[in-house]
């Protein structure tokens, strides 16, 4: 069967690789593993050997007998069909994946923000996305992953890795102390996506006039000068710290 490119099928047949991915997770025999895409099982294999349960959760259903039939004597194995997009997680998990590239963005956010969070992510990604991820210069997405967990990359994969071989390299990127524990209701959470998409809305443009779009200029200049916001400062300059600062006071109106 050849490997589809819509489903974003690159196998990873380097061995290093995959034991690299299962050991950042830390896995003890008592923890439930969400895979997201297990393919053709290569990191499945390597997973099962923990001991802890694998919930294999695979979109083409073309890859399921072959999955079926490598694993199902397994006992700490179930394999699901469905679309990681939407599925509803176990309350305890976490997620070790080689997930599919053109849902990256996709499956963070859902899993970061749905209502049962992974403990630990352990995902490989195109390098340029954790890097991203990662860097201090701030984007929604560094920013929408930081809110939710400690991101760090743990390992670098290079395309000569795969089959069929990505364009880019790749990385392991480890999500650790997941929670919402930066949000102090909702609301804040709301809010706090609210203004960091429009506060990267025109790049070119000052923070202060992207919020202006949403909020009062006076409500913005008492906010920016109380957080020591320079009204000259750029989306990407403000640490996450003073995103949630200044969501939460946007949301409960103090100024
Ligand atoms: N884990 C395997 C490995 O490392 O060799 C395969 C990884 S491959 C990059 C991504 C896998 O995700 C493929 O098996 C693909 O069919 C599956 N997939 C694609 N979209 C999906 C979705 N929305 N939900 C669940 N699985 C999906």
């Amino acid at each position: 069967m050849l490997p589809k490119k819509h489903f974003g099928q690159n196998f990873l047949t380097s061995i290093p690789a995959r034991i690299a991915i299962v050991k950042a997770g830390d896995i003890v025999t008592t923890d439930t593993i969400l895979e997201i895409g297990p393919g053709k099982g290569f990191l499945t294999q390597e997973l099962l050997t923990t001991g802890a349960h694998i919930i294999a959760l695979e979109k083409d259903v073309e890859l399921l007998p072959l999955l079926k039939e490598m694993f199902s004597h397994y006992k700490n194995f179930t394999l699901v069909e469905g679309d990681a997009l939407t599925y509803i997680p176990p309350k305890k998990y976490k997620i070790i994946a080689n997930i599919p590239y053109y849902i990256t963005g996709a499956i963070l956010s859902h899993y970061l923000s749905c209502a049962y969070q992974p403990e630990t992510m352990v995902v490989l990604v195109q390098k340029e996305v954790a890097e991203r991820v990662v860097d201090t210069k701030e984007s929604i997405l560094s920013l929408s992953v930081k809110a939710y967990g400690t991101p760090k990359i743990v390992y670098r994969v290079n395309k000569g890795s795969f089959n069929p071989a990505p364009s880019v390299d790749s990385a392991v990127l480890k999500i650790e102390n997941i929670s919402r524990n930066n949000f102090i209701n909702q609301n804040h959470e709301t809010t706090f996506f609210k203004i960091i998409k429009q506060g990267f809305a025109h790049k070119r443009k000052y923070l202060l006039s992207n919020l202006r779009e949403l909020f009062p200029k006076s409500t913005l200049e008492t906010l920016f000068e109380e957080l020591f916001i320079s009204s000259k400062a750029r989306a990407e300059e403000i640490p996450l710290s003073i995103w949630l600062l200044l969501s939460q006071k946007l949301t409960t109106g103090a100024t």
